[in-house]
């Protein structure tokens, strides 16, 4: 247990029990054992919270940008100088190895010192006008509150990559974590409330019950923005509620990203890929390779090496040197895994290494699951079309540049999608045909601050990160002036 383990909400620059007094229990994936207990967020704290982030408003975006920045920035300071302490606090909550926890609380402060500039470019136009006599002219104004609701497979970066540019923008906050993993999003509150933050501007409420928050936020008049990161599911049935109140709302959704293999790859490069992008947080990221397609000259060396190098993963608690696969988030997405595994199999796909979770030993007592390669996998099987979210790679050989593209498409998601070839003609075609909102070329890590993130088709609205990230948070207000 750490310094960094509140059990309270965080309301109006206060930490303060749930106004049920009820909490809710965190536990380490990796182990079983109790992390903390947290309060429980209720629809009166989502109230609460709201009223606070609203009254706030007058003060913060008052400030100007440089101020609002000095916030950020140093945030993003704090968050790097207590590296160690929060990696080890995010790896106890969401299992992932600590090296990509490290790497998570890097990633998740360049969203802060990104924005704190960014806030500072929030410029206005002034448009000729077509008449005499006026002048015309568009000025960028905050939102207002935005409510956050976000994931727990990167429990700071999901944070960082919106409050950092709502923040920017002027705009207030009500968060509300994963219950998974509250304890990251509270160490960054702390971080903020030692910065003096003034009250109100970022309040934290988790809850085991996110429906009922949810609703709370959603029937707010005062909460004029929703910024979501999660599941399909859960996002259509958010975006629906915002009809409303026309709320504006963005999401980032699931995927189902293609890894496609030409032969004119560097093939080398392509295998330490493709690893790169799947067993990251054992698989459960949104923009990970779901779907291998290999072409078919080079698909039975490709397995070979990429079999050998995936046998030599070290599966174990996040905490301990030389892991590279943690445990999945819990029972249920373990056993999702599996039943996607178990169907493909049944249906006449064959596992080249892995296809079951770990037996449980006096060493492993979580939610483990073995690194799989399955291949034999046909576009009919479950496991083509849904978001795996586990250490699991299906594989399929293509003949054709265009039965690759169709392969690829094949999908509602449109997040993430990978290409691995030396042949500039055909990077410029796969770019122009792949339905996806984030393409990386020989690239599997294309993830960045200064760059917009987000999905096509059913994976999602909006973009996080870059220029584009703050708009998300901004009114454009016209302007016309007799003169
Ligand atoms: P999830 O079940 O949709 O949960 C995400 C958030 O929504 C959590 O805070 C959760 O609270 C809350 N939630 C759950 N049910 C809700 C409801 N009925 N109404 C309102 N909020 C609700 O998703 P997840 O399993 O945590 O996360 C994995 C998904 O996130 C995957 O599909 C992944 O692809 C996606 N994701 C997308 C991106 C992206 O940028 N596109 C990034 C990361 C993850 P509780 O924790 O209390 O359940």
């Amino acid at each position: 247990m750490t310094n960094y383990t509140p059990h309270e909400l965080y309301i109006n620059g206060r930490w303060v029990p749930a106004s049920t007094g009820e909490t809710f229990e965190v536990f380490n994936p990796a182990d079983g054992e109790l992390v903390a207990c947290v309060a429980d967020a209720s629809s009166q704290d989502a109230d609460t919270a709201v009223d606070a982030a609203f009254n706030a408003l007058s003060i913060w975006s008052k400030l100007t940008a440089k101020q609002r920045g000095f916030f950020l920035k140093s945030a993003g300071d704090a968050l790097i100088s207590r590296t160690d302490e929060l990696a080890r606090l995010l790896t106890m909550e969401n299992g992932k190895p600590l090296a990509e926890a490290r790497g998570e609380i890097a990633y998740a402060a360049e969203f802060l010192f990104w924005f704190a500039e960014e806030g500072k470019r929030v410029y206005g136009e002034i448009i000729p006008s077509s008449v005499p006599n006026k002048w015309r002219m568009v000025q960028y104004q905050p939102i207002g509150v935005a409510a956050a609701i976000t994931p727990w497979n990167f429990p700071i970066a999901m944070i960082t990559r919106k409050i950092a540019p709502a923040l920017a923008a002027g705009c207030t906050v009500v968060l509300k974590p994963a219950e998974q993993t509250p304890l990251s999003a509270f160490a960054l509150c702390r971080i903020f409330h030692e910065l003096n933050i003034p009250d109100g501007v970022l309040n934290c409420i988790p809850s085991s019950k996110p429906a009922n928050i949810a609703e709370a936020l959603l029937g707010n008049p005062l909460v004029r923005k929703i910024t979501f990161t999660g599941s399909t599911e859960v996002g259509k049935q958010l975006f629906a509620r915002c009809a409303d109140q026309v709320k504006r709302i963005s999401l980032e959704l699931g995927g189902n990203a293609p890894f496609i293999v030409f032969p004119d790859a560097d093939l080398e490069q392509a295998v330490d890929g493709v690893i790169s992008s799947k067993f990251r947080c054992s698989g459960q990221t949104c923009i990970c390779a779901n779907r291998l397609l290999l072409h078919f000259d080079i698909a039975e060396e490709f397995i070979v090496r990429l079999t050998e190098k995936v046998k030599k993963l070290r599966i174990g608690n996040g905490l301990e040197a030389g892991v590279h696969i943690g445990p999945l988030i819990d029972r249920y997405g373990c056993t999702k895994v599996d039943m996607l595994v178990q169907d493909a199999v049944s249906h006449g796909a064959r596992c080249v290494c892995g296809g079951k979770p770990v037996q449980n030993s006096d060493t492993l007592k979580g939610y483990f699951y073995n690194p799989t390669i399955i291949v034999d996998v046909t576009p009919d099987m479950a496991i083509w079309r849904h978001e795996i979210f586990g250490p699991v790679l299906p594989v399929v050989t293509f003949e054709t540049e265009e039965q690759a593209v169709h392969y690829a498409n094949d999908t509602i998601a449109g997040l993430a999608g990978y290409v691995y070839t030396q042949n500039l003609c055909r990077i410029y075609r796969m770019t122009e045909a792949l339905q996806y909102g984030i393409i990386g070329i020989n690239d599997p890590v294309p993830s960045t601050p200064e760059c917009p993130f987000g999905g096509i088709k059913q994976s999602g609205i909006g973009r996080e990160g870059g220029r584009h990230g703050i708009k998300e948070y901004l009114d454009a207000k016209y302007i016309s002036i007799g003169i």
